[in-house]
């Protein structure tokens, strides 16, 4: 895999089942050059991940990923930020809170249920980012699910037993937040909205009117087509080309390391940007 790298990866600062160490290691493996951890919502994998990579030929370029609202759920990435950004943290504080007072509430139905759930004892052991895939686990755990899907079906989704609604930032505040930091927004994998050529369009001309810089252009399951497509796109609107496989380690079990065949050139832009 020399010549490539991988720049969407979660690791167990979100919902990832992998150390950010484990995943340095686990890219070293593969001879990728450079990854960026893009977990949910949180930067706080990237001293482990930088630390682990120090002294190797591995790069780490600091990065997250930020569900966002624009009419629809859109996911923005964020590549080469300052990760001590003082912006960047009140934003992820307040995404923090929220997650917590909606989770309390998750928390409380359960046990009306009798199950055994307390939220301080989840944040002990699943981190600062606490989400409805941790919550399938011990749903798994408990034996009232088959799968982490098959619980998100059975209680998680919207209009199930343990569904509560979170608040969202505004992918304009998003984008805005990203480039304060000193980084580079990026809109994650665009095909994942169900908009046509048109939407697709009006939702990229959008994000650039508040900062947007970048396209994830290959993505893990994404056809050559498309690549293609996402490319041409992103050339038109002068946005620079990224990608990655969203490895999550074994609750995604059919994406791996490294899927996406991202070429190394491509870290060139994102390098120059994020330095100016
Ligand atoms: P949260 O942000 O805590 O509400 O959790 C959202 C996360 O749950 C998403 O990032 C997905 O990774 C995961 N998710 C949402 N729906 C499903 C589903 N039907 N099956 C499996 N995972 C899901
Ligand atoms: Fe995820
Ligand atoms: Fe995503
Ligand atoms: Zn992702």
């Amino acid at each position: 895999m020399s010549g490539y790298i991988d720049l969407h990866i979660h690791s167990t600062a979100s919902d990832g089942s992998f150390r950010p160490a484990e995943l340095v290691q686990q890219a070293l493996l593969l001879n990728l050059e450079a990854i960026s951890l893009t977990d949910h919502d949180t930067v706080s994998g990237y001293t482990e991940a930088a630390e682990a990579a120090q002294g190797t030929v591995l790069q780490v370029i600091p990065g997250i990923e930020i569900s966002t609202r624009f009419r629809r759920a859109v996911h923005l990435l964020g590549y080469g930020f300052e990760p001590a950004s003082p912006v960047l943290r009140e934003v992820l504080d307040w995404i923090v809170d929220d997650r917590d007072l909606r989770n309390e509430k998750i928390c409380a139905l359960m046990r009306k249920d009798g199950l055994p759930v307390t939220y301080p004892e989840m944040k002990q052991r699943f981190g600062e980012i606490v989400g409805r895939p941790h919550f399938a686990q011990l749903l798994l755990e408990f034996g009232l699910a088959d799968s982490v899907e098959d619980a998100f079906h059975r209680y998680l989704e919207k209009g199930c037993r343990y569904y509560q609604l979170r608040n969202f930032l505004s992918f304009e505040t998003s984008v805005e937040t990203i480039r304060k930091a000193g980084g580079l927004p990026v809109l994650a994998h665009p095909f994942q909205y169900r908009l046509d050529d048109a939407g697709l369009r009006e939702l990229i001309r959008h994000g650039l009117d508040y900062g947007l810089c970048g396209l994830e252009c290959r993505y893990s399951g994404y056809t050559e087509e498309q690549c293609v497509y996402l490319l041409r796109l992103s050339e038109e609107y002068r946005l620079i080309p990224t990608g990655g496989s969203d490895f999550h380690g074994s609750s995604k079990p059919e994406i791996t390391l490294g899927d996406a065949n991202v070429p190394s050139a491509y870290l060139d832009p994102i390098r120059n940007q994020s330095l100016s």
